[in-house]
């Protein structure tokens, strides 16, 4: 029975997400790939690339394909009978698999870490109390099983195949009368190092007292090449973009080196950080809950130690 790994196209090509979870899919036995966009020979073999024997290229859909799209691939599931329909838990994805589910009447287990397959069986390892406890779910009812997988939950790895097959399946007409179309994109700058590809992380939280003070985390990171990220309290009072929200709802982060400065150690920022190999934590509260994840702890205020930081890391070039 295959495993089939639902990617759609960002910048001409899969997303890093779902080429995370086709190469665990790979692993775990014969795999398709569901691609999602204009498809090109450059897409089909990187998705050949990360694990994919076949590519089954939908078509066409518009602005907001994800209802045309879940349609075709209920139409698929029926017809060729996998074992799993993997997603990358991204905000197409989830609402693509989430139609999915109401169309073939399945459940879908979102927040997914893992997954072992055996036979027609699958079981899926989730977290909870902000990963203080490991849940693992077995599906019950006939397949397909419907997976969320949550981003940087598995390596993205090439395994050096080729796709076997592209197959072409137009997305069909689903007729929603006055369905919304795109009349703007405003595009986010992104400057510096991104919060999903950076080696080492520097955050701010409500801890730097004002959003000019989210100048003494850039500052540290510039040295380093760090990306910057934040809380969502940050966030939401407005100092910084949302892109840079790290945490539950907000980016899920897996850098060599995490370090969090003036942040509380809220569960909902933990669980998008706390697999970071080394966390690093500035907090002038001795027993604020950031220290119980971190490997090295200062206890101080925000605007004494990051400004000598910056200064030594200047001075080390
Ligand atoms: C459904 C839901 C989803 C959420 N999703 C997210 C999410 O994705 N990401 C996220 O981050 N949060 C999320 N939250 C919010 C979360 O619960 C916390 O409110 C938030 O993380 C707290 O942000 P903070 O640590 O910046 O602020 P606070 O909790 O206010 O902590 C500030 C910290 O700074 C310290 N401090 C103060 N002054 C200084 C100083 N001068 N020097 C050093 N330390 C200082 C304080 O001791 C304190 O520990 C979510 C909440 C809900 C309900």
């Amino acid at each position: 029975m295959s495993n089939w790994v639902f990617a759609e196209e960002v910048d001409g090509g899969p997303g890093e997400p779902a080429l995370e979870v086709l190469t665990k899919a790979a692993s775990l036995g014969e795999t398709a790939a569901v691609y999602l966009g204009e498809g090109s020979d450059r897409a089909f073999a990187t998705l050949g690339a990360f694990g994919a024997g076949t590519v089954y290229h939908l078509t066409g859909g518009g602005d907001f394909p994800a209802a045309a799209a879940a349609a075709a691939l209920a139409g698929l599931v029926e017809r060729e009978a996998p074992r799993t329909v993997l997603f990358a838990q991204t905000y197409t994805s989830r609402d693509v698999a989430g139609r999915l589910a109401a169309r073939i009447d399945r459940p879908v287990i979102s927040n997914a870490l893992d997954l072992e397959t055996d036979g027609g069986a699958t079981a899926v390892t989730t977290e909870i109390f902000g990963g203080a406890q490991l849940v693992r779910t077995e599906f019950t009812g006939a397949g397909p099983h419907l997976v969320l997988v949550r981003p940087k939950s598995f390596a993205a790895e090439e395994t050096g195949g080729a796709a076997g097959r592209i197959a072409a399946v137009p997305l069909p007409d689903v007729g929603h009368p006055g369905a919304p179309r795109v009349v703007d994109t405003i595009l986010e700058r992104a400057e510096g190092p991104q919060l999903s590809d950076a080696k080492i992380i520097i955050s701010g939280g409500r801890g730097l007292g004002n959003a000019e003070a989210y100048s003494l985390i850039e500052q540290v990171a510039e040295p380093i090449a760090a990306a910057t990220g934040a809380t969502r309290a940050i966030v939401d009072a407005g100092w910084v973009p949302y892109a840079k929200q790290v945490g539950q709802t907000g980016k899920t982060v897996k850098p060599e080196v995490y370090m969090a400065c003036g942040v509380s150690g809220a569960m909902q920022h933990l669980v998008g950080m706390k697999d970071s190999k080394r966390i690093v934590a500035i907090n002038k509260d001795p027993e604020a809950p950031i220290f119980s994840v971190a490997d090295l702890g200062i206890v101080g205020d925000v605007h004494d130690v990051l400004p000598k930081l910056t200064e030594a890391l200047r001075a080390r070039g």
